[in-house]
């Protein structure tokens, strides 16, 4: 599932950000090292990537949402279905 919004920074003056509008910004470069998920609660990192040219936003590989977060499933899911295995 690919996420379709994101936070940028962590203190009072963070704002949620569309990937779209997040790949147009100017200063991607720099805020790109500090997203994080927009759920309430949940303080996971955010990777921004391309994927056949288009933008997206992933959890980062080594970490994990909230219990709470609509995303954490996704992660849960995957973990277990590599278990099967
Ligand atoms: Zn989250």
């Amino acid at each position: 599932m690919n996420i379709p919004f994101a936070k940028v920074g962590q203190g009072d003056d963070s704002y949620s950000i569309g990937v779209v509008e997040l790949s147009k910004h100017p200063d991607l470069e720099k805020i790109k090292q500090d997203l994080w998920c927009t759920e309430l609660g949940c303080e996971c990192r955010l990777l921004y990537s391309t994927y056949l040219s288009r933008p997206i936003l992933k959890t980062w590989k080594n970490q994990n949402h909230s219990e709470d977060c609509m995303y954490y499933f996704e992660r849960n899911e995957a973990k277990r279905k590599k278990s099967l295995f």
